[in-house]
């Protein structure tokens, strides 16, 4: 799960990581009001939106004054800002963080994420912190630093130093910063983070070292046991038909392409978005409805793929197994009688209770095409489109 950048510095002072003075605000008047008790200028001005390179996109601005900051609220609320995050299509922005501008001395980048080879959570920082860390990490990866934290020891003093070193932080802030990398690690560990990344972590012209971004992903797996998290979940920030799909517990991905297709499985889906590929055609969508589905889960599975606009057929792939053909063909009739299919639609069916299955969807009067294996499936699909 994402959060907000605002919501994620929350998180950081209650883990007593240093962050600026800030709040959020929905409107001109409310961030007027918090560059007011901020009681200084600069303020900085940013878009919150579920995307980095805000920057870049004109969606973070230092007002020097008042009248100034009033301008960029009303600038960038309501704007759509598009950066190399966001797509093409951009995101609108809805909320703002008004923070006490900084004296940047220094941009270094700091993030933490769970690496899956060691199974271990490894730091990653730079030197070379600010806008373009993609760019340091793909034209000169030797500057980025890398440190596997075991997971029984935790963080050891003499990474502490390693890190700091390799970092050039200077001497009067390495305490600070070494207590800084501690909590943010607590924090990371705590709440089930899969990444922490602070981009800039700046160091001030006083030696001050303090997180001027905050980005953190939350494993959404572990929802469960954040339930005072939940309240950080952003309905605006993700795609509707995968908010719709996570309320039946179905496994939903949008893609750009136009084959529509309802799996059981993940790998089998996995596998069958590789067929649409190889027959020449675009997978729309990642579509698990699980080994156990009811009928009623495969209808909402087929409405939500009918919602897409882009989808121009659909691939019906199952291998009945937990999920009995005949269950599945029953949930495929009833959506079809309710959504009104006016796309074609193949089906591949094998498995558990077939013979069934296939009656149930040969008796309904619908127009479906079947196949009688994945090759002709994804070879009748593409000559469908
Ligand atoms: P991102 O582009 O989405 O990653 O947004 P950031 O929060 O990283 O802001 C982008 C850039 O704005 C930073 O790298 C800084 O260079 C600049 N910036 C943000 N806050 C301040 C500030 O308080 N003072 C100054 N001088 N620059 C800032
Ligand atoms: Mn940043």
């Amino acid at each position: 799960m994402k959060i907000h950048e605002y919501q994620a510095k929350e998180l950081f002072r209650k883990y007593d990581v240093p962050v600026p003075q800030g709040q959020v605000a929905f409107s001109r008047e409310e961030a007027l009001n918090v560059a007011d008790l901020l009681g200084g200028y600069p303020v900085v001005v940013k878009a919150q939106i579920h995307a980095g390179g805000r920057g870049k996109g004109g969606g973070v601005k230092l007002a020097p004054s008042r009248q100034e900051a009033g301008n960029i609220a009303d600038e960038i609320l309501g704007m759509t800002l598009v950066t190399h995050q966001t797509g093409p299509e951009g995101r609108l922005v809805q909320k703002l963080l008004v923070e006490a501008g900084q004296d940047i001395a220094k941009e270094l980048y700091l993030s933490m994420l769970v690496d899956r080879e060691t199974a271990k959570v490894v730091i990653m920082a730079s030197r070379e912190g600010g806008m373009d860390i993609e760019e340091v990490a793909a034209n000169t990866p030797e500057k980025i630093i890398k440190i596997y934290v075991d997971p029984l020891m935790g963080i050891q003093n003499y990474q502490l130093g390693e890190l700091g070193f390799g970092l050039a932080i200077p001497k009067p802030a390495r305490k600070q910063f070494a207590g800084l990398v501690r909590q943010l690690y607590t924090l990371f560990v705590a709440n089930d983070c899969s990444l922490v990344e602070i981009n800039p972590l700046i160091l001030t012209a006083d030696d001050q070292v303090l997180a001027l971004d905050a980005k953190v992903d939350i494993d959404s797996n572990a929802m469960f046991r954040h339930k005072d998290l939940l309240e950080y979940r952003d309905l605006d920030e993700e795609d509707p038909q995968e908010v719709e799909a996570s309320k039946f517990n179905l496994n939903y991905v949008n893609l750009d392409g136009n084959v529509g297709n309802i799996v059981n499985g993940a790998g089998l889906a996995m596998a069958t978005m590789d067929i649409i590929k190889l027959a020449g055609a675009e997978p729309a969508n990642f579509m698990d409805v699980g080994g156990g589905a009811s009928a009623d889960q495969v209808e909402n599975a087929l409405r939500i793929i009918l919602m897409d606009e882009k989808v121009k057929a659909v691939l019906i792939n199952i291998f009945g197994g937990i999920l009995r053909c005949d269950i599945f063909a029953e949930g495929v009739v009833q959506a079809a009688k309710k959504t009104g299919i006016n796309i074609p639609v193949v089906v591949r069916m094998e498995g558990t209770n077939v013979d069934e299955g296939k009656k149930i969807l040969a008796d309904s009067g619908l127009d479906l095409t079947s196949a009688v294996d994945l090759k002709d499936a994804a070879a009748k699909i593409a000559a469908a489109i």
